[in-house]
């Protein structure tokens, strides 16, 4: 077999299950994952490299009507996986028929390059319900093939990774055969620390929040890490911090644990909270964060 590279970029609202695919079909979790809306806020390529293909998967943020510059700024990374798609997964869960941006499937229909309606989290269906969104589906997308999965189950995306290779064209790989992502390490652990302030802060706080590796050290047996989290208002700086101490000091154990399992290695990890006044809707400063 002659050897196949492309890029399959995966797009869809808010939530349903985007991230989980992106992880389960690149087998690493590259990519944080909560219940919450906007937990994804780049654009994070996973590559799986095989003896005669590479595929190049891109998570993305869910789509939204952005409110604030951060938001528009993560529609400008879901709007640059429309540019060098060889194949597009269009990701929906069940009973979400609601579009944030129709423009976005108005490309899908218009495209020709090949389009993938998947419907994740089937696990949460029966089989008349399944049909009723495979019709919903078909007409809204006429060109696209639907595709029923569970992401998390890793329910049929065996036929997804068989279905893509098929798709991609004839081409030597992009990256080094060994790479899994486009990101430095740095990223990976700002996310985690990203995740656990999703995963123990109620409301606004997780959406106010940016984090910056200041400092990344690598030893022979352990990794010396400092952090620093960054809040829109001076407010919400207790918050994080919590009484005692005890939220932040939570926050840390757990990205710590994650970190050591994700390279293999002791972590110390150094959390500090500071304040950088509406960072979210400045764009000079959002430039400075990456985005
Ligand atoms: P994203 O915002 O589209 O990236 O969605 P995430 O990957 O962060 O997942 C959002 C939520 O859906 C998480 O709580 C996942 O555990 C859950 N989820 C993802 N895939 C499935 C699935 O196949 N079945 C069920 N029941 N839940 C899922
Ligand atoms: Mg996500």
């Amino acid at each position: 077999m002659q050897h196949k590279a492309g890029f399959v970029n995966i797009i869809g609202n808010p939530n349903v299950g985007k991230s989980t695919l992106m992880n389960a079909l690149v087998g690493e979790r590259l990519s944080i994952i909560t219940n919450k809306a906007q937990t994804t806020r780049h654009r994070i390529f996973g590559i799986l490299n095989h003896e005669d293909y590479q595929i190049v998967f891109s998570d993305t943020p869910g789509i939204i009507q952005p409110a604030y510059a951060l938001q528009e700024s993560m529609m400008k990374f879901v709007s640059s996986a429309f540019e060098d798609a060889d194949v597009f997964v269009y990701l929906v869960e069940p009973k979400d028929h609601n579009l944030k941006d129709e423009k976005f499937l108005i490309r899908l229909q218009e495209t020709r390059t090949p389009v993938l309606l998947v419907i994740n989290k089937i696990d949460t269906l029966d089989q008349d319900a399944l049909e009723v969104e495979n019709a919903f589906w078909t007409e809204k997308l006429p060109n696209a093939e639907v595709v029923p999965i569970s992401a998390l189950n890793k329910f049929n995306t065996d036929y997804l990774l068989k279905r893509f290779v098929e798709l991609i064209p004839v081409s030597p790989a992009y990256y080094d055969k060994d790479a899994i992502t486009d990101k430095p390490e740095r990223f990976f652990v700002s996310e985690i620390v990203r995740e656990k302030i999703l995963l123990n802060y109620k409301k606004e706080i997780p959406y106010s929040v940016e984090v910056v590796v200041e400092e990344f050290k690598e030893e022979e047996d352990i990794i010396r890490i400092r952090v620093n989290i960054f809040v829109a208002r001076e407010s919400q700086k207790g918050i994080i911090i919590g009484h005692q101490g005890k939220m932040l000091k939570k926050v840390g154990t757990e990205a710590r644990k994650d970190l050591e399992t994700f390279f293999q290695k002791k972590v110390f990890i150094e959390n500090f909270v500071k304040v950088n006044k509406d960072w979210r809707s400045d764009n000079s400063k959002l430039k400075r964060f990456g985005y």
